[in-house]
């Protein structure tokens, strides 16, 4: 099996995984991966949870389809901007976790430190403001925060991370939803207390020193 029917297999692997996880419904999310000159990224308009490897549709860095049938993911531009703001990513996963959404239903906010492993490996989670999905708007709306985040709530939308490779950007996807569904736990229980600040700070010299190796 060459590299690029590997990848194939682990982008399916990724999207049965966001559907059982409850991080996409129906035909929601959206998957790309570079590969040689582009991407491999998920069709439009496809369940996840039945995509095939053959549906997988390359495409380069100008969103224009190499290889496959159908249409890319109507949220390619998204993934094709953060490709060119943050040339280090490899992988981006945009998916709908319920929880994480829902916070931004309400107008409440993920930006906030309170688990100290999420502020170890995301910092904090921030919302990018309201756009229409699938529009030119929404590269817009993430532009300045995918800068400096690997895990962005998209108002009234969904959420979006990237990563060195799809399991990270994975992962980040779970964390995300996980860190939503603890807080809302404690929320039920009476609320969300931060940690103190000199904790907060001995997390974020940890985090910029770890970064430091790992770059
Ligand atoms: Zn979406």
């Amino acid at each position: 099996m060459n590299t690029g029917q590997k990848l194939k297999q682990k982008v399916v692997r990724i999207c049965r995984l966001l559907h059982q996880k409850n991080l996409i419904a129906a035909t929601d999310g959206n998957i790309s991966v570079k590969f040689g000159d582009g991407l491999l990224t998920t069709p439009s308009g496809v369940n996840k949870a039945f995509l095939e490897e053959d549906q997988i549709i390359t495409v380069d860095f100008a969103g224009r389809v190499i290889e496959g049938q159908g249409q890319p993911t109507s949220e390619l531009a998204m993934h094709l901007a953060v490709y060119r703001l943050r040339p280090e990513v490899e992988a981006v996963i945009h998916a709908h976790p319920p929880l994480a959404t829902a916070f931004s239903l309400a107008g409440a906010s993920l930006e906030q430190f309170v688990l100290p492993e999420v502020v170890l490996s995301l910092g904090v989670i921030p919302t990018a403001a309201y756009a229409t999905p699938t529009t030119a708007e929404v590269p817009l709306a993430i532009r300045e925060l995918i800068k400096h985040y690997d895990a962005l709530i998209l108002e009234r939308h969904g959420a979006l991370t990237v990563g060195r490779d799809l399991i990270e950007a994975y992962n980040k996807m779970e964390k995300l939803e996980h860190t939503a569904l603890i807080i809302f736990a404690a929320l039920q229980l009476g609320g969300v207390k931060n940690l103190p600040a000199h904790e907060v700070e001995k997390l974020l010299q940890m985090r910029f020193s770890q970064k430091l190796q790992s770059s």
